[in-house]
């Protein structure tokens, strides 16, 4: 049998007439670059995430820099985040001029360990970045109350969070502001690049607007500095419709996530994805932990089984960032976590079959690496 990490076909064949009907009228309109189908899908997604404004860009790391920059935070200051993540959190605050701090994660859901966040404000510090990863929310309530403590932004990176609760609240409307990815391989992704900020501050939402739309506020008007990131109008139709399955798709995930559990959870060693308390996981990545990581995923793929790492160095100890001056052995749980997370196949149109596989191949591996020791 073959399990791939990753089938989007399986998606995409069930959607074609619906998507390519679309994409048509897209055509037939000549709305390519926002309007009308940037703006329709802008009113549902924010509806979606419980927030009054979303505003289109052109890719996830786009939305942090624009949020970013448009609440000001530029050469000078720092903003607190997390090692172990996609590189664009960090890149979009070195894009600002900004200075990324980063602090460890809790063990258990890999996300922002509130408690240590105060030992790392200082005068310059003026916004926190938590990312909800694997599709489960940061801790956020202990993370808002020190942010206004201190007077300073919370953005949430939501970029794998899409529908994700905390508490009932949806990711996107914990913060001042949430910035999403729309690419591909996301639970719910675009055929190309594609993000968007979502935010209740109307003033923000004006600004984020002007900035992806070269800082014009009316037609060659250009009141402030900004950028071409507008979205792109075929994403926008294609974003659109797959919105309305996504709660059908998050359910699927859920229940691949249940039966992983349930097949793997006694066995030694490994350690399985934790839903936090009053949270609701979308389970974007499905990542165990073990220390024979190498090893398994080497003989899973062996097996035609595709495993992927998220991610195999942290972000503290990438080239780009040595200027910052880490060590290995600052952030303990994240580096280790850089070590032994293994992500297993996962995706909506998985079968049970294929699930059923990939944790028996894990238990025979498992089996015959203990008679070796
Ligand atoms: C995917 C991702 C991004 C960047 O989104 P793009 O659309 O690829 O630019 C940012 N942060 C996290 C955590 C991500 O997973």
């Amino acid at each position: 049998m073959n399990v791939p990490f990753l089938d989007l076909n399986a998606q995409h064949k069930t959607l074609h007439d619906e998507i390519f009907l679309a994409l048509e009228q897209v055509y037939d309109k000549t709305a390519f670059a926002g309007g009308p189908m940037v703006d329709q899908f802008e009113n549902d997604f924010a509806e979606f995430c419980g927030c009054s404004h979303a505003i289109g860009v052109n890719s996830g790391t786009d939305a942090l820099w624009a949020a970013l920059s448009c609440y000001g935070i530029g050469v000078g200051d720092e903003v607190i985040t997390v090692p172990n993540s996609f590189i664009a959190t960090a890149e979009a605050i070195h894009n600002c001029g900004a200075t990324p701090v980063f602090v460890d994660v809790d063990p258990q859901s890999y996300t922002m360990n509130p408690e240590q966040i105060e030992e790392s404000i200082t005068e310059f510090t003026q916004a926190i970045v938590p990312v909800h990863l694997f599709g489960q929310t940061a801790d956020m309530d202990p993370i808002l109350s020190i942010a206004k403590q201190y007077n300073l932004k919370v953005i949430e990176d939501a970029a794998q969070a899409h529908g994700a609760l905390y508490k009932n609240r949806k990711a996107g409307s914990l913060g001042d502001a949430a910035c999403f990815s729309f690419y591909p391989g996301k639970n719910l992704g675009a055929c190309g690049e594609a993000g968007a900020v979502v935010t209740n501050d109307s003033d923000l939402a004006d600004q984020i607007r002007m900035f992806r739309n070269h800082g014009q506020s009316s037609k060659n008007i250009h009141s402030i500095f900004g950028w071409n990131s507008r979205m792109d109008g075929f994403q926008a139709a294609i974003l659109q419709i797959k919105l309305k399955y996504l709660p059908s798709w998050t359910d699927a995930r859920r229940r691949h996530a249940q039966k992983y559990y349930q097949e793997l959870n006694d066995i030694q060693d490994t350690i399985l994805p934790k839903e936090m308390e009053l949270n609701k996981h979308v389970f974007h990545v499905y990542s165990i932990r073990t220390p024979q990581r190498d090893t398994l995923m080497r003989q899973l793929q062996e097996k035609g089984i595709g495993c992927g790492i998220h991610y195999p160095t942290p972000i503290h100890l990438q080239e780009a960032f040595f200027h910052l001056g880490y060590h290995h052995n600052d952030f303990p749980i994240a580096e280790q976590c850089a070590r032994e997370f293994l992500s297993l196949p996962m995706y909506a149109e998985l079968s049970e079959d294929q699930i059923h596989y990939v944790t028996n191949q894990i238990r025979s591996i498992h089996q015959s690496q203990q008679m070796v020791a």
